[in-house]
């Protein structure tokens, strides 16, 4: 049960592309989810052969990527030849076509994708966290916002790597509760704010930062979400077209580095 604090800010983080450039890590995931799931194609020279192109392409199309099962489906797609601009302009209409060729359940590839990791992080913690980085100068504004707000992460990773990847690569130990996961639930990240929003009624305002533009687009069209003031970071998953929208967008602000840290209390 978490205590309101009357006074403090609720501060709300997206962890991917916005705390964690973690697509390295995806990518080779996803690889080795797709031998699982499909040996004849992926068990193969030819694609241990194609990986490292694979792996460059899964960053150019991660701005699409809602939650981390998707990257099952994109890498066999890439590789059966879908380019890089044909998914970038056509992935919302594409992942449900492919999993109904392909009979997939989503909830059979959140498994297979979180077992994946799970026996990665068993087998090799150091090889499974090296795919991944903080991005340079966010951990301190990170941990300079718990001193005086009430943070939380809202994300659509499962909470337990979240943990995992703020403990050992930012030195940050974030309490479990406060790790919001989206990823079995497939909940809307608004709805997530609106319950954060509640609990914390009397709170002296609501941020929620994030890299992913759809995101926070539908974050403004929420009904409740009012209060929450919203920031598109210019890192992350996101292409510069979003950014522009985002920045053309009243309701939505977009911010570097240095004007993330000042807003999370990050004193230069
Ligand atoms: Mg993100």
């Amino acid at each position: 049960m978490v205590t309101a604090s009357a006074g403090k800010r609720v501060v709300a983080l997206d962890f991917d592309g916005v705390v964690c450039d973690s697509v390295g890590e995806s990518s080779l995931s996803a690889f080795k989810a797709a031998a699982i799931q499909w040996p004849e194609i992926f068990q193969t020279a030819a694609a241990e052969a194609a990986k490292p192109q694979l792996v460059e392409q899964m960053r150019a199309v991660r701005p699409v990527v809602e939650t981390g099962y998707e990257n099952v489906v994109q890498i066999r797609c890439l590789y059966e030849g879908v380019t890089v601009e044909q998914m970038l302009a056509g992935w919302h209409d594409m992942l449900p076509a492919k999993m109904k060729e392909w009979g997939l359940q989503r909830s059979e590839l959140v498994e297979l994708f979180g077992g994946v990791r799970d026996s990665w992080i068993a087998d090799d913690l150091a090889g499974w966290l090296a795919p991944n980085r903080i991005y340079p100068g966010v951990a301190d504004a990170v941990a300079a916002a718990m001193q005086q707000d009430d943070v939380y992460i809202v994300t659509t990773k499962q909470a337990h790597y979240t943990e995992v990847l703020l403990r050992d690569m930012a030195g940050i130990s974030f309490p479990s509760d406060r790790i919001h996961s989206t990823t079995v639930s497939g909940e809307p990240k608004a709805s997530v704010l609106g319950r954060l929003a509640a609990q914390h009624a009397d709170a002296a305002g609501y941020i929620f930062v994030e890299d992913k533009h759809s995101t926070l687009e539908k974050v403004t069209k929420a009904p409740g979400a009012e209060a929450w003031q919203l920031y598109l970071v210019d890192w992350g998953y996101n292409t510069p077209a979003e950014r522009q929208a985002a920045a053309a967008d009243p309701r939505i602000t977009v911010v570097d580095l240095q004007h993330f840290q000042q807003l999370m209390g990050l004193s230069s």
